[in-house]
């Protein structure tokens, strides 16, 4: 297939990520399988993204995660210089077929600007946009850009300029899906997992206050604001505090940590992260938002870990209640689901994962969207 892309994946970690990472996992995922039919991928993200393509476009030369945790307008001003150089880019060549951009409204709105010279843009959207209406309201979406979700959920709450522009949704994927149905299965821990950001919106003070009162052992693993491990957090002192999600865990989580039943244990990330996924009796996903794509509920199937959830988003087209998890629309339930999840067979989670989420699935339905979307713009 001769078609070139250019893969924005925006400047706020490098490909693939350190750690924690969602847009950035998902470009890691999906650019291999894309070279492996053929597409040429233009990647620009920041100059540490090791992540092998036939070219890099970088405007920083560190990623601006940092940048996430400040106002609003001063994450757009970020975005937005890291945008002026890809459309520099953009405006310099004529060898770019399509545009795949991951950066919120901000990337919508400048590709959008590029008018009908620009190249095809298929945008991906990441957010809950329902919860995020200034990232999206009133944005007319430009001719030439089309937009997918990561869910059919996730699309159908999205605002109608979007999905007037919508060609249709790609589940995420992970590479752990891969023969995951031929992995050694991992012994189980008693233990329960809740892998993500520390967020009022992925819930993890009700998912430790359950663990206390119905006292199932749960390790929480993700980072507080920018605090990837727990003696960072404590060395930042009161300061830290500005951040929310720093105030949401002291307030709402740290008072059920208590270091043996409950523990706090950072980031975790690679073969770290896949054996505390892999060994937990069940992933625990006490939502309060709708999910937008969970990256994090399909690796837990691939590794063989039943999921428990409020059956928020994009949970209930991920998961089976009662063959790969338990999903409960009333919270207080998820307390007696966690001790019913070790019945559920790991088997059939991966298989699951081996057969819907692998990477060249996703890579699949991605060159379709690529075809309806130069077919759309190649109409007068
Ligand atoms: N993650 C990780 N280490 C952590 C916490 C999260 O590697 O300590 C990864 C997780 O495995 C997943 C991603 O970060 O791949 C989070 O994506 P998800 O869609 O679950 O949540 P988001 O943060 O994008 O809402």
């Amino acid at each position: 297939m001769s078609l070139t892309v250019l893969m924005n994946s925006g400047p706020w970690l490098s490909v693939p990520p350190p750690g924690y990472g969602g847009i950035e996992n998902v470009v890691a995922t999906l650019v291999p399988e894309l070279r492996k039919l053929g597409v040429r991928v233009v990647l620009a993200s920041v100059e540490t993204s090791t992540l092998p393509v036939d070219e890099k476009i970088s405007v920083f030369p560190d990623g601006q995660f940092h940048a996430l945790q400040r106002p609003y307008n001063q994450v757009c001003g970020v975005s937005q210089a890291h945008l002026s150089g890809v459309v520099r880019e953009l405006h310099r060549r004529d060898d770019i077929d399509l545009v795949h951009d991951h950066v919120e409204a901000v990337g919508l709105a400048t590709m959008a600007a590029m008018g009908p010279d620009g190249p095809p843009v298929l945008h991906t959207l990441h957010w809950d946009l329902a919860k995020h209406p200034e990232l999206y309201g009133n944005l007319d979406a430009g001719e030439r850009v089309r937009v997918n979700g990561v869910s059919a959920s996730q699309l159908a709450r999205a605002p109608q300029a979007l999905r007037d522009h919508s060609v249709g949704h790609v589940h995420l994927s992970t590479p752990l899906a891969v023969d995951a149905d031929r992995r050694p299965a991992t012994e189980k821990g008693d233990y329960l997992l809740i892998l993500g950001r520390i967020n009022p919106g992925k819930g993890q003070d009700l998912g430790a206050r359950l663990a206390q009162q119905a006292g199932f052992p749960l390790v929480l693993a993700g980072p507080v604001g920018p605090y990837h491990r727990p003696e960072d957090l404590a060395a930042a002192g009161d300061e830290a505090r500005q951040n929310p999600d720093v105030r949401f865990f002291y307030d709402q989580v740290a008072p059920h940590v208590d270091g043996e039943l409950v523990r706090w244990v950072g980031t975790v990330a690679g073969q770290e992260r896949d054996d505390l996924l892999a060994g937990a009796r069940a992933s625990l996903f006490p939502l309060r938002w709708e999910e937008p794509g969970g990256t994090a509920v399909v690796e837990s199937l691939a590794l063989g870990t039943p999921v428990v959830a409020t059956a928020r988003g994009c949970l209930p087209e991920l998961i089976e209640h009662g063959r790969t998890g338990l999903l409960t629309t009333d919270e207080e339930e998820l307390g007696d689901l966690v001790m019913a999840a070790g019945l559920l067979d790991p088997d059939e989670c991966r298989r699951e994962a081996a057969t819907r989420f692998t990477p060249a699935v996703m890579a699949q339905r991605y060159v379709e969207l690529y075809e309806r979307v130069r077919q759309q713009a190649a109409r007068p």
